[in-house]
């Protein structure tokens, strides 16, 4: 396992902006640390200085010190892991949002060629992990060395000779530890695998039950299901068993050095060389080298567990948008909706979709494009918003290139419905008003009178509020069509682009759209994808695409 450091270095910029808080986290949690360190010790002047000389002056001296020492620790501590929680909480939240920020610039074809799930685990997962190792390791790693140095230097100081003894136990605790922990990672992976199985043997079987059903095999099934239960069981144990070990083996080891502290220490103590305050001391310290031991050691996992994460995170940033914005933008304020591809290419990968295509169309009009599937012509859909540019040649709206306006006026002009255009789980008054969210309920309905779904609304139970469910069982397939021409339309651009929007309507329906298309083509350019002939009847002007295939 090597580590990987470059996800680190990257990720220090995002750290930057708050290290002066993070120095003053860190140096609370030493000064606490320190805080920890001094209670042995107290315990030693207690029994050295109060005790045995009788002194009740030292004595109230001493408990002083202790409640004050665990008092000033203890707020310390509190806000330091507080504190760090926060900033690290915020360091991710900040990696998250820039991560989304630049998940939203990347284009269709990013989208076509990613897994969701992937995606979303990276955002999700991956910077949650990242999040679970900085805050176990940063501040635990520097308390941990600064007590293990502190406990060294202390337990030297009061005798060399039971401090060498404590520390010949901690490499036989650390070996055990290592095993144990080696071990455990495999039983955990075993237990995930167990979990993992029953998890598909459920959704197999459960999606094909009337299969099992109908061969009669519940009895078969359910049999499996239990000896799958069982494995996991086992699994389980296992995994607690050695959990159970790796924690409890070392400490053993630990405590049977200490057997040997208490023989050598106390002969110490009998002869004079060593005062029994400090032999409780050195004790003390022994018995708490342990835990911070084993925290170094997870340490390196967990780094490199986080370093993992944070490669998947940082590759993910490394995805460059394929559209940028020029940094010196023209205005379009009045925009008369005149579009032009001249001689545009475009390919995907090595296949050529268009081919120094040339048209125009006028400004006002409706056209249709029309070709075999496959064409090319979301293709050109895509290219007038913006989604992708071409590779050679210019798309022009009113003689401007729109590489040449900022996104966000393109867009304000030049606005797509997809094919199945994508509706959120809310109310169907905000997914009209989606690209406009202050529009009233007037301005919303008139949209929707205007894509011919207004009566469809108004009849659905709780009208405009109507929850649109997901997979859209609310609406049909052409509904969802029309209530995304009446989000389009609520923004009133000047050019509307509509593919396929009678992909899911039958003949009859086909003629409602042709009537609504003619309306809602009043002062605006509207480029329609098409297939079907009635739609090329109505257009103005109409495009063939040949195909390449
Ligand atoms: P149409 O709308 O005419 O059916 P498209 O413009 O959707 O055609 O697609 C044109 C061609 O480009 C098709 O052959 C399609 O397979 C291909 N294509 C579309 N998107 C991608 C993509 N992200 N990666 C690779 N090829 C793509």
């Amino acid at each position: 396992m090597t580590l990987p450091l470059a996800g680190y270095r990257r990720a220090l910029a995002y750290i930057t902006p708050y290290w002066p808080r993070l120095v003053l986290i860190l140096l609370a949690g030493v000064i606490a640390t320190a805080f920890g360190l001094a209670q042995p010790y107290i315990s030693k002047l207690l029994i050295d200085d109060a005790l045995l000389k009788r002194d009740l002056h030292m004595l109230i001296a001493v408990s002083i010190a202790m409640v004050a020492v665990t008092v000033i620790g203890f707020v310390l501590n509190i806000f330091s892991s507080y504190q760090y929680v926060r900033v690290s909480a915020s360091i991710l939240f900040d990696m998250r949002l820039a991560l989304y920020r630049h998940l939203q610039t990347l284009s269709p074809r990013f989208w076509a060629s990613r897994q969701l799930g992937d995606v979303v685990s990276r955002i999700n997962n991956d910077i949650a992990e990242v999040q679970r190792v900085s805050a176990d390791s940063l501040l635990s790693v520097l308390s941990n060395v600064v007590f293990l140095i502190g406990s060294a230097a202390i337990m030297a100081s009061l005798s060399p000779r039971l401090f060498l003894l404590s520390v010949a136990a901690v490499p036989v605790s650390v070996w055990a530890l290592r095993h144990y922990q080696s071990r455990l990672a495999e039983r955990v992976r075993a237990v995930r695998e167990r979990s993992a199985d029953i998890g598909s043997f459920l959704l197999e079987t459960l999606l094909g039950v009337r299969l099992v059903v109908a061969s009669h095999a519940e009895v078969r099934e359910a049999e499996r299901f239990r000896q799958r239960n069982q494995g996991f069981i086992d699994a389980l144990m296992r995994m607690q068993l050695t959990s159970f070990l790796s924690g409890a083996v070392p400490g053993t080891v630990l405590t049977l050095a200490t057997a040997a502290i208490f023989l050598y220490g106390g002969k110490l103590v009998i002869d004079g060389a060593l005062t029994t305050g400090s032999l409780v001391a050195i004790m003390a310290y022994h018995m708490r080298l342990l835990a911070p031991v084993q925290n170094l050691m997870s340490l390196y996992t967990n780094l490199v567990s986080g370093g993992v994460s944070l490669g998947r995170v940082f590759e993910l940033f490394d995805t460059k948008p394929e559209i940028a914005e020029r940094p010196k933008t023209i205005p379009l304020t009045i925009v008369r909706g005149a579009l032009e591809f001249d001689r545009v290419s475009f390919r995907h990968g090595t296949d050529v979709i268009l081919d120094a295509l040339s048209f125009h169309i006028e400004p006002g009009t409706i056209c249709a494009i029309l070709g075999p599937s496959g064409a090319g012509k979301s293709t050109i859909a895509d290219l007038l918003v913006r989604f992708y540019d071409p590779e050679a040649g210019a798309i022009r709206l009113d003689g401007i290139d729109l590489r040449d306006l900022s996104l966000a006026n393109l867009r304000q002009n030049i606005v797509l419905v997809d094919q199945s255009p994508y509706l959120f789980r809310a109310s169907v008054r905000e997914n009209i008003s989606y690209a406009r969210p202050g529009s009233s309920g007037e301005q919303v309905a008139e949209a929707a009178r205007a894509a011919a779904v207004h009566d469809r609304i108004a009849a659905l139970p709780g009208g405009y509020d109507t929850i649109i469910a997901e997979r859209g069982q609310t609406l049909s397939a052409g509904e969802r069509q029309r209530v995304a021409i009446a989000r389009a339309l609520l923004t009133n651009p000047r050019v509307l682009i509509l593919d396929e929007p009678t992909s899911a309507l039958d003949e009859a329906n086909e003629k409602t759209i042709a009537d609504t298309l003619v309306r809602i083509a009043e002062g605006r350019t509207v480029v329609v994808i098409t297939h079907r002939s009635s739609l090329a009847q109505i257009a103005h002007q109409t495009i063939l695409l040949e195909g390449n295939k």
